[in-house]
């Protein structure tokens, strides 16, 4: 499809049908693909032709919708996976082996966090976790010699905190290192992070692109711009023959698409972590109304913050949409039509105070997700951080009166006045 604006590509992208064909994006439920002769499908095992032949690596429906997915983020390509986890995995693994290290920003989703500090260290990457505050200076003290990728979320969950990408991508690139962005928060329609120097972006599709909790996804995006053969030492799985296609190297092959085919070609084949076509179908249909949904929910957020910070019975409201919020500035350069739907706050008073409010909502759902179509809220202290003491959550960065809230696309003043029936309760 030619460029045009990102409203289009949502509803229009990925899919385009000739002539007497499907105008929904089919279905293709298939495990397997036939074909004529051996030597066809000799061809498609080797690289040497593009086609299907398992759907663990490649099927048409995923392929139209990450198709969609890489044309709002402006990339080369895109890959879907079976979730976000799997997305964030895939897009390190990719380029990193045991021995090899990276650097986060501290700022991330709690799974991410676990991934980065946990699980990957079992497999031999270390990660070291630096603030978004950090400066230059200390940021480049983090760098190794075998650091091979920086990492940060466009907008932290639950954090709210805005990532500066511009000046991560800068120092990742003076230490020859790609930087991958999380955008799930942002979505391309408020932020485009390749545009501003980032080399990777990975989603978790479960929220805004889906918008509907009806499935979970993910999915990587390469820019296709990053310069893998100027430090080939550092990324040899890119540019060096890989024995498992018989020498094939990656970025002869296939240039802008090295980085995306090799993690089709290798990771799926190996790992798997493939969607159902049916989950993609779905992801699509929440794709062709992300451009009007996004607005939708920054809008209301803006006026739950708002109705917040003004009640005397909140105690803080934290929300990068805010004037008064720390990340105003940063917000205002990255994302200046609006942020995100998700906020956290705290109530004067103690743990009970935050649960009878929260109990007493009727509009609002307690619901342990985020980015949906209906209004949610969430007490960390409550659910998902339930067996840390105060002093622990205090550790861990969680006011135990925080409590996140995910505004919807209802009408607005019918949430407020949820919100305000669950205060006269308290
Ligand atoms: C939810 C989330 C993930 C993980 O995605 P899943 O689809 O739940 O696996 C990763 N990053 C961010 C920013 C998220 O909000």
């Amino acid at each position: 499809m030619e460029k045009v604006s990102l409203d289009t590509i949502c509803v229009q992208g990925g899919w385009q049908p000739k002539n007497g064909e499907p105008r929904q994006i089919p279905i293709i439920q298939s495990t397997t693909f036939k074909y004529e002769n051996t030597e066809e499908m000799a061809q498609l095992f080797d690289l040497e032709k593009s086609g299907y032949f398992y759907t663990r690596l490649q099927n048409p429906t995923n392929d139209a919708v990450a198709a969609k997915i890489a044309a709002l983020e402006g990339g080369a390509a895109a890959v879907l996976t079976s979730s976000g986890q799997a997305a964030n995995f895939y897009a390190v693994f990719n380029i990193c082996e045991a021995g090899s290290h990276i650097i986060a920003s501290n700022e991330i989703y709690g799974g991410t966090y676990n991934l980065f500090g946990v699980t990957l260290p079992k497999l031999g990457i270390e990660c070291t976790f630096v603030s978004p505050d950090a400066t230059d200076d200390e940021i480049l003290a983090a760098v190794r010699p075998n650091t091979r990728a920086f990492f940060g979320e466009t907008i932290s969950n639950p954090g709210c905190r805005v990532f500066d990408i511009e000046r991560f991508a800068r120092l990742a690139h003076s230490v020859g290192v790609p930087l991958i962005v999380d955008n799930t928060f942002a979505t391309p329609i408020n932020c485009r992070p390749l545009e501003w120097g980032a080399d990777i972006v990975t989603h978790s599709t479960t929220k805004y692109m889906d918008g509907h909790a009806t499935q979970v996804g993910g999915a990587v995006i390469d820019g296709g711009k990053f310069g893998w053969d100027a430090h080939s030492d550092k990324f040899p799985g890119l540019t060096t023959p890989d024995a498992s296609y018989h020498g094939l190297t990656y970025t002869k092959a296939f240039g802008s698409m090295a980085y995306a085919v090799k993690l089709t070609a290798q990771l799926m084949r190996d790992l798997g972590s493939t969607p159902s076509p049916q989950n993609s179908f779905l992801l699509n249909l929440g794709l062709e109304t992300l451009h009007l949904r996004v607005p939708r929910h920054c809008d209301n957020a803006l006026k739950v913050a708002r109705y917040l910070s003004a009640d005397s019975r909140v105690a803080w409201v934290n929300y990068c949409g805010l004037t008064d919020n720390r990340d105003y500035a940063m917000a205002q350069k990255y994302l200046p039509n609006g942020s995100c739907g998700v906020l956290s706050f705290g109530l004067k008073g103690d743990r009970a105070t935050a649960v009878k409010f929260m109990d007493s909502l009727r509009l609002i759902s307690i619901a342990t997700h985020v980015a949906d179509a209906r209004s949610c809220v969430l007490h960390p202290a409550s659910h998902t951080h339930r067996q840390l003491s105060e002093e622990q959550l205090k550790e861990a960065g969680i006011a135990p009166d925080l409590i996140r809230l995910s505004v919807g696309i209802e009408n607005s003043d019918d949430i407020i006045a949820d919100i305000e029936q669950a205060l006269d309760k308290i």
